[in-house]
């Protein structure tokens, strides 16, 4: 019998932190002078910089500027026939191996390509932060993105490969489908957002009626959007489905498909993809660096010190992030957090600030199975941030409801958060 290891890789997710920064900042040092050379983007925003930079650590990575969503969105709205994805293609065409789109949930979508060195570099850290989540390669697991093209698509399918688990890649067919085969391949494993897996927990039992097929599921891994650091919800997903493991991934499509996840202890995500990426925690109102302690909040920023073809240095990612963790039981040594919401997102309330998922949160647990994740908040005017009264919310009921339960619900829901 062979023992399983218990890390992707071994010598850097045991580091000490600091020894791991100290090398991504020597990493940075030598890549930086041929990214100005590389990428017209950053031949314009580090022209001003010195030929050679000090980069001890990562406290030494502020003398360089950020690197904006509208900087990459402007480079690639400058693309030639020559360089189709704009003033960051940092190779020739005939390099590149692999274009993906970002999700373009704002605005229009954003392209990153890839060499091969570059999937390869891809695959290893998306299959790294898999097998943190539990996944291994006795394992069935479903994928349940549709599209092959954007961030949680081929490379996702990659990591899942890489880890040795079983491919059965069902997103795009129809959720009833998808939903009976899962049962019929003996799927143990899946990715899915935090909204699927609250649906799938209500469903998951009929299902099993339907087929009369044992329910094979032990590990599900929920990214894509935020919600799992609530617990009640993550009771309900883990009873809905009676599965063992229930860990949080994340990843930005801008700089890498799948960087975060949570491993057996489920309290923060360990960052994963320290072999090609550093992380940076900062302010994001002064954009000063933070330290990673615990209960620290910031934005996470990073630097992609490997990558061919679409590099980013000091990338603003928006996402803002609670940290959980610098020690851990599994011996990680990156720091854990949980993503609280998006910057772009956020809103302030009498002085407060809120993610709308912490509004959707307390509806969906207010009101468990009668309500969709679904909800939107009205505002004045598109751009409002700053709310002195109260919030509308549009709830939708779920679809079980009579006309008559939706008018309970309804009712119940206006009287409890005082029309809020
Ligand atoms: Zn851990």
């Amino acid at each position: 019998m062979t023992s399983t290891p218990a890390y992707w890789n071994h010598e850097l997710e045991t580091l000490p932190w600091s020894e791991v920064e100290q090398w991504q900042a020597t990493q940075i040092a030598s890549a930086l002078p041929a990214l100005r050379q590389r990428s017209g983007l950053y031949a314009d925003l580090h022209a001003h910089l010195p030929d050679v930079l000090p980069m001890r650590d990562l406290r030494d990575l502020q003398v360089l500027p950020f690197t904006l969503k509208s900087d990459l969105r402007a480079a690639q709205d400058a693309s030639t026939a020559a360089a189709p994805l704009g003033r960051n293609q940092a190779v020739a065409t005939d390099s590149l191996v692999q274009c993906i789109s970002s999700s373009g949930t704002t605005g229009q979508p954003l392209y990153y390509g890839l060499t091969a060195a570059d999937v390869e570099r891809f695959t290893d850290a998306i299959a790294n932060t898999w097998f943190t989540a539990g996944l291994r390669p006795d394992d069935v697991v479903a994928h349940l993105v549709g599209l092959p093209m954007v961030a949680g698509g081929l490379p996702y399918a990659d990591g899942f490969r890489r880890v040795g688990a079983t491919l059965c890649w069902l997103g795009g067919f129809p959720t009833d489908r998808i939903l009976r085969e899962m049962r019929r391949l003996r799927v143990s494993a899946l990715l899915s957002t935090t909204s699927f897996g609250l649906y799938l927990a209500e469903q998951w039992e009929e299902v099993g009626r339907q087929t009369g097929i044992a329910s094979a599921l032990r590990l599900v891994m929920g990214g894509g959007e935020p919600g799992l650091n609530q617990p009640e919800i993550r009771t309900r997903i883990r009873q809905g489905l009676g599965i063992s493991s229930l860990r949080e991934t994340m990843g930005l499509g801008d700089v890498l498909s799948s960087m975060w996840s949570e491993c057996e202890a489920e309290d923060g995500m360990h960052f994963n993809a320290q072999r090609y990426v550093a992380v940076e925690l900062i302010d994001p109102e002064t954009g000063e660096q933070k330290p990673w302690t615990e209960g620290a909040t910031g934005e996470l920023v990073y630097t992609a010190f490997a990558r061919d073809a679409t590099p980013v240095a000091r990338y603003r990612s928006r996402d803002h992030a609670l940290v959980t963790g610098t020690r851990c039981a599994c011996g990680r040594t990156s720091p854990r957090i949980r993503c609280i919401g998006r910057t772009d997102d956020m809103l302030i309330y009498k002085g407060m600030n809120v993610f709308p998922a912490a509004i959707r949160d307390l509806i969906t647990l207010r009101f468990p199975g009668q309500v969709t994740p679904n909800l939107r908040l009205w505002k004045t005017h598109a751009a409002q941030v700053r709310f002195d009264d109260p919030i509308a919310v549009d709830v939708e009921a779920s679809g079980r409801l009579s006309a008559e339960q939706s008018q309970v619900l309804a009712r119940a829901a206006h009287s409890t958060d005082g029309g809020q």
